[in-house]
């Protein structure tokens, strides 16, 4: 893969294709850690007299313009950051974005309107895709590839694009792509990896994967409970993926074949509600056995006991991998199995990598120093598909 030093960019328009997917809380930017993520990428290029075109998906729009969805917000954190005025274009490949692009100097930046605002980014369609990159690409002469959080994605400006100018990856995914690789390589051991989370049927395909190479595997957050139902468990009214009981009793059989650690909550809070989010009001909760989920509650957080218990279990890694908060941390009564996972983490003498946008944000927002971490991804589904063992479009793309 070619990087950034590889292309002679002075007075060339550069696309760079980052991942500028922050949560807002309408137009506030809740958590920037994407945005300074890709910083010093553009800030090399900026540097070296590109004129930079910056370009990112965020949330799902419907493949047409939705204010909310607009990254006019990021356009002027972005400047924030990197101490130079952003440009931003009303559109991604219009009047405006034409003329935001022409207007450049060399060293400039411009951000682009929403990927997705057009339906040809997302498209399953490979000549609706093609056509929308090919109007992508008249806005600039060379592409760099510095979006990992969407790597995994076959959509217009992460895998079609780079195919039509010379192109490079970007400094964070070089980074994040060596730090995947030294889990999947030789790893120190114990390799210990902690899954949680809300998307289940996303996070279970991985298991797959790592039963092969992990030594323990401890499970938290809302996939936690499809595993205690299959082993015939009542789980009341928590997040449940019934259709995947099968493969999780396959996955606990195999775990125990190939001597892996497979670790279920022992406990868990549970309570009647949902947690009020915006005003975090006090929670109504109660700890339970995780075999004695009353049927009319769901599960919102591992248990105190758990939490020790994985702690322990953490103490000694060489490698941990982390992916999925282990509860609703967003409200502070469920966060603490998240907290003592994340502290787990800070203490474990190996190298600690989180994985995840909602994981990442949690460790900043409860407080951690992410620095104290040994990387954070900015990608949850890449990682987990790169650790999947599967090919992933937007770095076979700048392969090419
Ligand atoms: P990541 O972005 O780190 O990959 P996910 O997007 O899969 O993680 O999941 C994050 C979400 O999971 C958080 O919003 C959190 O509130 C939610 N969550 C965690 N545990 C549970 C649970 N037991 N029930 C419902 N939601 C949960
Ligand atoms: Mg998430």
């Amino acid at each position: 893969m070619k990087t950034i030093e590889d292309l002679d960019v002075a007075g060339k328009r550069v696309f760079v294709r980052a991942d500028l997917n922050v949560p807002l809380d309408g137009s506030t930017i809740t958590d920037d850690g994407r945005i300074r993520a890709v910083a010093p990428t553009i800030a090399k290029l900026v540097e070296r007299g590109a004129k930079v075109v910056v370009a990112s998906h965020l949330g799902r729009p419907k493949g047409e313009p939705d204010p909310q969805y607009s990254l006019a917000p990021v356009a002027a954190r972005l400047g924030e950051i990197l101490g130079t005025p952003v440009a931003f274009a009303a559109d991604t490949v219009g009047d405006s974005a034409r003329a935001t692009v022409a207007a450049l100097a060399d060293g400039g930046v411009a951000l682009l309107e929403n990927l997705r605002f057009n339906a040809g980014e997302t498209s399953k369609d490979d000549a609706e895709r093609a056509a929308f990159a090919a109007e992508l690409a008249a806005l600039a002469d060379l592409y760099v590839g510095d979006g990992f959080g969407a790597v995994h994605r076959k959509h217009a400006s992460v895998y079609d694009l780079p195919a039509l100018l010379p192109h490079a990856a970007g400094d964070l995914i070089a980074t994040e792509v060596g730090v995947l690789k030294k889990l999947t390589d030789e790893v120190a051991r114990p390799y210990v990896v902690v899954l949680g989370g809300a998307k289940v049927s996303d996070k279970l395909g991985v298991i797959d994967n790592l039963l092969k190479k992990a030594d323990r595997i401890l499970i938290g957050g809302g996939m936690a409970y499809t595993f205690l139902a299959a082993q015939g468990h009542e789980v009341g009214i928590s997040l449940l993926q019934a259709d995947q009981k099968d493969k999780c009793l396959e996955y606990l059989a195999e775990a125990e074949k190939r001597g892996v650690e497979f670790v279920l909550p022992t406990d868990v809070l549970v309570s009647a509600d949902f947690p009020d989010l915006k005003t975090k009001a006090p929670a109504t909760y109660e700890v339970v056995a995780s075999d004695a989920i009353p049927a009319d509650k769901e599960g919102l957080d591992i248990g105190p006991e758990t939490r020790e218990l994985y702690a322990a279990k953490l103490a000694d890694a060489g490698t941990v991998f982390w992916n999925g908060p282990m509860g609703v941390f967003e409200h502070p009564d469920y966060a603490n199995g998240t907290k003592a996972v994340a502290q787990a983490l800070l203490d474990s003498p190996g190298f600690t990598v989180v994985g995840g946008g909602d994981s990442a944000a949690a460790v900043r927002i409860l407080g951690f120093d992410e620095t104290k971490f040994g990387h954070i991804s900015t990608g949850g589904g890449a990682s987990l598909e790169y650790l999947e063992g599967k090919t992933l479009p937007g770095l076979a793309a700048l392969e090419g």
